[in-house]
């Protein structure tokens, strides 16, 4: 293991595809539950979870998406998906996570929206790992009305375990200019919400998602390309949460340390660390902080800043910010006063 995923850097992730979280264990427990367990070998089952290193842009990456997708198409599957994800985040240290999903690509089975939220929720109570979930609408041909019922849905169980709302899909396909509409639906329903954007597409996406009042941008990375949308940013107070081995596997960087996260950072901008999809992309919100921090020379001060940035734009309450914020600091105090003392010697 790098030496670094054994510092308590990344504890937060913001950003978190349930869809795309579903280790080999977990896909075969839902597979059961479908009543058609996998015949596949354990290689075989990861080439069909994980991203192919010879994916060309994030377009092909969404295709990675139709297998786990067939697995959370019942109530049992969803609910075991949840609850297992949420247990293998614990695992792995984190203090904190939202989880997201389109309900409307679970219904292919004919569960409605409603039901796989509810399916969800279910999930979510089942362990005491803190989480809760956002909804996604879907980047798409004539799905406008099941968005619609998306937010409508959320809005409905905002104080019960869903925290917000999202857009997902193919950006260079259907604009995020598009969804204007969606978004004012959002803000009358008083819905938290993050976009999708500057990930496919370049800075006027991020501006669009910043004019329709998103909180949060789900990438955003390539806001860099535009000094003033980068000050805009700054100023609104908007965060980004940045998913670096996601746009390694979409291309929109050859390598980690041409990733723009504490560009952003010195510029004012907040940003923190996200793993956008545990099982896709082979990774988790610990690792990302690992590959990057060593990429960029980071230091603790630079990965304390990422997570405390992450505790302050959780769709959480002001208190339930504070609380994280103060869990976070005291997991870095925590492991410095571990850490062994500098030699004197020479
Ligand atoms: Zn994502």
């Amino acid at each position: 293991m790098d030496e670094t995923v054994s510092k308590p850097y990344g504890l937060i992730d913001l950003h978190l595809h349930l869809d795309g979280s579903l280790s080999p264990s977990i896909a075969r427990r839902l597979a059961e539950l479908g009543s058609r367990p996998l015949e596949l070998d354990e290689k075989a089952l990861l080439s069909r979870l994980q991203v192919s290193p010879a994916c060309r842009d994030l377009n092909e990456y969404l295709a990675c998406f139709d297998f786990p997708i067939q697995l959370l198409q019942t109530p049992l599957q969803v609910s075991e998906a949840v609850f297992l994800l949420q247990e293998e985040l614990r695992s792995r240290g984190l203090l904190y996570a939202e989880l997201r999903f389109a309900p409307q690509l679970f219904t292919r089975s004919g569960m409605s929206q409603e039901e796989v939220v509810e399916a969800a929720l279910e999930g979510l109570s089942r362990s005491d790992f803190h989480a809760q979930v956002v909804l996604c609408a879907m980047r798409g041909e004539s799905n406008m009305d099941q968005n619609e019922e998306t937010f409508r849905i959320a809005a409905r169980h905002l104080s019960d375990g869903v925290c917000g709302v999202d857009l997902a899909g193919a950006e260079a396909l259907w604009p995020t200019s598009n969804y204007a509409g969606l978004f004012s639906l959002a803000r009358k329903l008083g819905l938290p919400f993050t976009i999708h954007a500057g990930e496919a597409s370049g800075p006027v996406s991020v501006l669009d998602a910043l004019n329709m009042g998103a909180v949060r941008i789900g990438h955003g990375v390539r806001s860099v390309e535009d000094p003033a949308l980068v000050e805009r940013l700054a100023a609104a107070g908007v965060t980004l949460e940045i998913c670096p081995t996601s746009n390694i596997n979409t291309r929109v960087y050859g390598s980690y340390d041409l990733c723009p996260v504490m560009r952003l950072h010195d510029a004012g901008v907040k940003v923190c660390l996200a793993s956008d999809n545990m099982a896709v992309s082979g990774t988790d919100v610990r690792r990302e902080h690992a590959l990057v921090g060593r990429a960029l020379g980071m230091d603790e001060r630079d990965h304390l800043a990422l997570d405390l940035a992450a505790a302050e734009a959780a769709f959480v309450s002001p208190d339930d910010r504070r609380t994280l914020a103060a869990r976070v600091r005291e997991a870095y105090a925590a492991a410095a006063l571990d850490a062994p003392a500098p030699s004197l010697e020479g």
